[in-house]
């Protein structure tokens, strides 16, 4: 990892899409909302606007609990679905189980996660069918596996398709698991599906989903949606006790509103992962150089010549180093609204002549 002082960089910063900046039409609306007095805790015309709005994009009344952290949102979403007894199965990269220090074995008052295999970040059922096997269900010495947590985009870039989902989901259903959906990046899996928001949740078979708004340019909101009623009962005592009922709620509904209208949502993450594209084009014609993961949405995995990378730090370019590779160096970047053609072209041209 690189000191912090390095991940400063302006142009050419892959480090993470949460490096960003808020967009401009975000900022706006906090300001807008900023103008006078509105009721604490998520009473506000705001929460109810952006709220309303999810109703629609989901084309289903559903339930709306907005948060400050993507954390906050999938802690509270696997408590909502399952009992301290309980254990839910996750990918080995997921961030629930790798990047969010406990928080959702803490929230689920010590349920389990149980981490399966699978190639390019993905569950598959097979992957399920041979984890349920490993605990006999109905047998008082086994974690109760009581969910299935998939990430859409995956910890890898992927994006599972409505059939993986569906497959998933049946497999869910037959063994009365729920199906949650870590959505850190929902908008960038969607305009790469080109499917509506229903068709890629609760249509395929998703119960909770975390909705991000923080990487695709909000300055720090995400969403717990419900689709199923009855799963939302305890949730507002949960996000109060978990400290996640903000006092100045309306700035969480601002973010959320702005973030919605006019498709600002879709057509940041188009934007993304665009840049991403062009970024993967670029680098695939890069002798030497390879794609650990298909790119397909705002993240790449490339695996880089090291006169390439050793170049393109140099030069100023910032991202993560990644997992180890033997045949060069492995790195993940990261595009988001904010990332422009020209850093991209920067980028590419760098490591270009680096060969
Ligand atoms: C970033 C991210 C989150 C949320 O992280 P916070 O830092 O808590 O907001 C959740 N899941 C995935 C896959 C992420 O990449």
């Amino acid at each position: 990892m690189y000191a912090a002082g390095r991940l400063r960089g302006k142009f050419m910063n892959f480090a993470s899409d949460n490096g960003s900046g808020v967009a401009p039409e975000i900022m706006s609306a906090l300001a807008a909302a900023n103008d006078g007095a509105a009721p604490g805790y998520g009473v506000d015309a705001y929460t109810g606007q952006a709220c309303d709005r999810l109703s629609e994009v989901f084309e289903k009344d559903v339930s709306v609990f907005l948060v400050a952290t993507g954390t906050a949102a999938n802690a509270l979403n696997l408590a909502a679905i399952t009992q301290p007894h309980g254990a839910i199965f996750v990918h080995e990269c997921a961030h629930v189980h790798t990047d969010e220090c406990g928080a959702p074995e803490f929230f689920m008052h010590g349920a389990k996660l149980l981490p399966l295999g699978g190639d390019h970040g993905k569950l598959t059922p097979e992957a399920i069918e041979q984890g349920l096997d490993g605990f006999a269900q109905g047998v008082v010495h086994h974690p109760q596996v009581q969910a299935i947590s998939l990430s859409q985009v995956t910890e890898c870039g992927t994006v599972y398709s409505v059939a993986e989902i569906e497959a998933l989901s049946a497999l869910a259903k037959e063994h009365s698991l729920r199906l949650h959906m870590d959505g850190a990046r929902f908008a960038n899996a969607l305009v790469s599906l080109g499917c509506s928001p229903g068709e890629m949740t609760w249509k395929a078979g998703v119960d909770v989903l975390s909705f991000g708004a923080t990487k695709n340019g909000a300055m720090g909101v995400e969403a717990v949606i419900v689709f199923d009623e009855g799963l939302a009962s305890d949730l507002p005592f949960m996000r109060k006790r978990s400290g996640q009922l903000l006092s100045k709620g309306r700035f969480l509904g601002a973010q959320m509103a702005a973030y919605l209208e006019d498709d600002l949502w879709l057509d940041m993450a188009t934007h993304a992962n665009r840049m991403a594209a062009l970024l993967a084009t670029g680098i695939d014609k890069l002798p030497g150089a390879r794609l650990r993961h298909p790119v397909q949405a705002n993240q790449l995995f490339p695996v880089l010549p090291k006169s390439v990378h050793k170049a393109l730090i140099t030069a100023g370019a910032v991202y993560y180093p990644w997992e180890r590779e033997p045949d060069g160096v492995a790195v993940r970047l990261v595009t988001s609204f904010s990332t422009t053609e020209k850093e991209v072209e920067a980028f590419l041209s760098i490591a270009g002549s680096a060969l």
